[in-house]
């Protein structure tokens, strides 16, 4: 019987980075996956992720972001493949709003470059572009976007490479601590192991109950909008874009292929009860949104589908990750609830999780995603 140094449950976009650093720091580690990643079935598909530095979500971030970004480029040095496009990331809001009063604390907090735009420079500046009233622009240079399932590939060939296992298809249904290891049951396998990391994305919900932290999953929509104007194009220098608006907040990328441009609603979305209740049906109220911010924000754009698809956020009660160990299961590492955001720090937090599961502790500034602020 072999008895593993790790076992990863979940090996998708977080999952994968901590398979690789760990199988590279020289552990005996094997990952499973109820599905097949890089797959589409949980919350790290769809073509692109964005990654700024400059977070509007609390500067407490920006020491892991700058591992990540660190992390990313490591991984594209390893895998000789183009992963991160920095096309910078353009914001646009109300100064008071949470976006641009947000962007412009954690830049301020750790001296992040940014360019202002007034709302008559946003449209002089970035053609195609027509910001709400009284809406001001931060464009970060530093910034742009991920290319998801690639990244996730990459991480697990290089994995297996260092020596890693790999199990897929492979659902644990129950995971149990015997004397001093974890013991694992799938349908065809046990399996044995001195540490175990969970990145089971939505469904952390039933894999880290004893958390007793609450997340909900939202179903949440993609859409690509054809397109035949050159402004919204990576060839015309196109940003990634976030908008604060009224309506809500809507994010997208330039177009970079045959699939048009892509756009989401970032808040809002469809509470569902548990990830096994996911689809990717269309939701036709969100569609909706989402045309009438083109319409309106983005004029010249078609609004004619190209692609659809639904995809998983795993939000915790405050938009915030649970990342460490468990406070009573000595062994066991977690990064979950990444309530909609998590994937730009995945190349960090597999580092993480390696360095939790092989050393009992790590140097990166994680205090503030630990679940005991819950209790
Ligand atoms: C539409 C959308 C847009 C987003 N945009 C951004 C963005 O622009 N920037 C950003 O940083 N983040 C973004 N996010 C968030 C980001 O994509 C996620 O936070 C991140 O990808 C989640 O990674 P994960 O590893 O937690 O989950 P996943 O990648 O879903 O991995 C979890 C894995 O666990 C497996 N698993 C679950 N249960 C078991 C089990 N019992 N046994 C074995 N395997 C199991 C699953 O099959 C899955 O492969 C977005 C998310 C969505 C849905």
């Amino acid at each position: 019987m072999t008895t593993y140094d790790v076992a990863v449950i979940g090996i998708g976009g977080v999952g994968s980075s901590a398979l690789y650093h760990l199988a590279k720091s020289g552990a005996r580690v094997i990952g499973l996956d109820r599905f097949a990643p890089p797959h589409s079935l949980g919350s790290s598909h769809g073509q692109t992720r964005v990654i700024r530095m400059a977070y509007f979500e609390h500067p407490d971030y920006v020491p892991l972001l700058r591992q990540a970004y660190q992390g990313w480029a490591e991984l594209e040095s390893a895998s000789e493949r183009s992963l991160y496009f920095p096309t910078g990331v353009l914001q646009i809001g109300p100064e008071s709003g949470e976006v641009i009063a947000g962007v412009r604390k954690s830049a301020e907090q750790h001296q992040l470059a940014i360019d202002s735009f007034s709302h008559e420079e946003i449209s002089k500046a970035f053609p195609g572009l027509v910001p709400p009233e009284n809406c001001v622009g931060l464009l970060e240079r530093n910034a742009g976007y991920l290319l998801v399932s690639e990244c996730i590939d990459a991480y697990l060939k290089l994995a297996v490479q260092h020596g890693a296992e790999m199990a897929t298809n492979c659902p644990v249904h129950a995971w149990d601590k015997e004397a001093d290891e974890y013991v694992l049951q799938s349908d065809t396998r046990t399996i044995h192991a001195k540490q175990l990391v969970i990145c089971g994305g939505a469904w952390a919900q039933q894999l880290l109950a004893d958390l007793n932290v609450p997340l909900t999953i939202l179903r949440k929509q993609l859409y690509w909008f054809e397109n035949q104007v050159p402004h919204y194009t990576s060839g015309a220098s196109f940003p990634v874009f976030l908008f604060e608006t009224v309506g809500g907040i809507y994010y997208g990328f330039p177009q970079i292929d045959a699939q048009g441009v892509k756009l989401a609603r970032h808040d809002g979305g469809e509470t569902i009860a548990s990830a096994q209740a996911h689809s990717q049906s269309e939701d036709i109220a969100d569609r909706q949104s989402v045309e009438a911010f083109v319409q309106t924000c983005m004029p010249q754009l078609s609004t004619n589908l190209t692609r659809h698809a639904a995809c998983m956020y795993t939000m915790t009660p405050d938009q915030h990750f649970l990342v460490g160990s468990h406070p009573e299961q000595s062994g066991l590492h977690f990064a979950a609830g990444l309530s909609g955001h998590g994937f730009k720090f995945a190349s960090a937090l597999g580092q993480i999780l390696c360095d939790l599961a092989t050393t009992g502790q790590t140097a990166s500034p994680i205090g503030f995603l630990s679940p005991n602020r819950f209790s």
